[in-house]
């Protein structure tokens, strides 16, 4: 539940609706949605998204670089949670603690680490961006917090299921709703990036905007820098229509190349490094 614009509570989640793919989606993964996470794991490569999402495959192992951006996400949200529902502001000892728990569900001797990294390392870096958060000016709302890790959920185009997701933080000033994903990145963002990063906050601040009717939509990104002295940007941008137009036009074309069945590998040292189905890709015969 969030806080309504009119300050009674409201659901952002809307109820799975009659929307007939959904039940195409049941059928191939499942879960009568698709998520953002899901449709960009087919585009980074097809038969990824089939181990995972039609297959329903364990993946072997996972990335500490997954897990770590996991944690750091759970500090960042406990901290918005608390001024959402009036609390004392956790401190620094107690967003570690968000942070730790991330690594509890893990077992250890799956956890890929890069060649120069270790728990102990990550857990200090962890500690030097959580203070850097802290005591930067992202750690104060601009306004007032309508929502954290909300739950959204509506039909986008017509024929492609109902696009599922969480947003990170969701807050409001006097004329604009901000929609906030939160990110940890090896470096500071460029505009090309946040360009290139936008379509899923476009997403869900299409499905956000019926909370807010007449307000202006702005997307932001708060980005945590994984560097030795951690940096706290914010990019903040307003929702352009062309652009939310032309991410619709990708998501149906990406659920027609699903709904075909259409899976191929799509090698790259970037995404291979990191997959968790190396071995089963290695079985692949087509
Ligand atoms: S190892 Fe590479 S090509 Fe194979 S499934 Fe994973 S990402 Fe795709």
């Amino acid at each position: 539940m969030i806080a309504g614009v009119e300050g009674t509570l409201l659901p952002v989640l809307t109820p799975a609706s009659t929307n007939p793919a959904n039940e195409v989606a049941k059928k191939l993964t499942g879960r009568d949605y698709v998520s953002w996470s899901a449709l960009s794991t087919f585009r980074t490569c097809p038969l990824k998204y089939k181990f995972r999402y039609i297959d329903g495959l364990p993946e072997e192992s996972v990335s500490s670089a997954l897990v770590f951006g996991t944690g750091i996400h759970s500090a960042v949200e406990q901290h918005y949670q608390a001024l959402l529902s009036g609390d004392p502001k956790p401190d620094l000892d107690a967003l570690l603690f968000a942070y730790r728990s991330a690594w509890l569900p893990h077992d250890p001797e799956a956890i890929q680490f890069g060649s120069t990294e270790t728990r102990a390392s990550l857990d200090a870096l962890a500690s030097r961006m959580l203070a850097a958060f802290l005591n930067s000016p992202a750690a104060s709302v601009q306004g007032r917090v309508l929502g954290v890790e909300e739950e959204i959920r509506g039909t986008l185009i017509e024929g492609v299921p109902d696009l599922y997701g969480r947003v990170d933080l969701l807050t409001e000033d006097a004329d604009t709703l901000v929609v906030t994903d939160i990110k940890t990145s090896r470096g500071k963002w460029s505009q090309e990036q946040v360009e290139d990063s936008g379509e899923q906050l476009l997403l869900y601040s299409h499905l956000a905007s019926e909370i807010a009717p007449g307000k202006k939509i702005a997307t932001r990104f708060l980005v945590l820098t994984k560097t030795k002295e951690p940096v706290i940007e914010e990019h903040t941008r307003e929702v352009e229509p062309a652009s939310v137009k032309r991410t619709l036009v990708g998501v149906e074309r990406v659920w027609r190349a699903i709904e075909s069945g259409v899976f191929y590998p799509a090698p790259s040292t970037v995404s291979c490094s990191s997959c968790g189905y190396r071995a089963a890709c290695r079985a692949w015969a087509g």
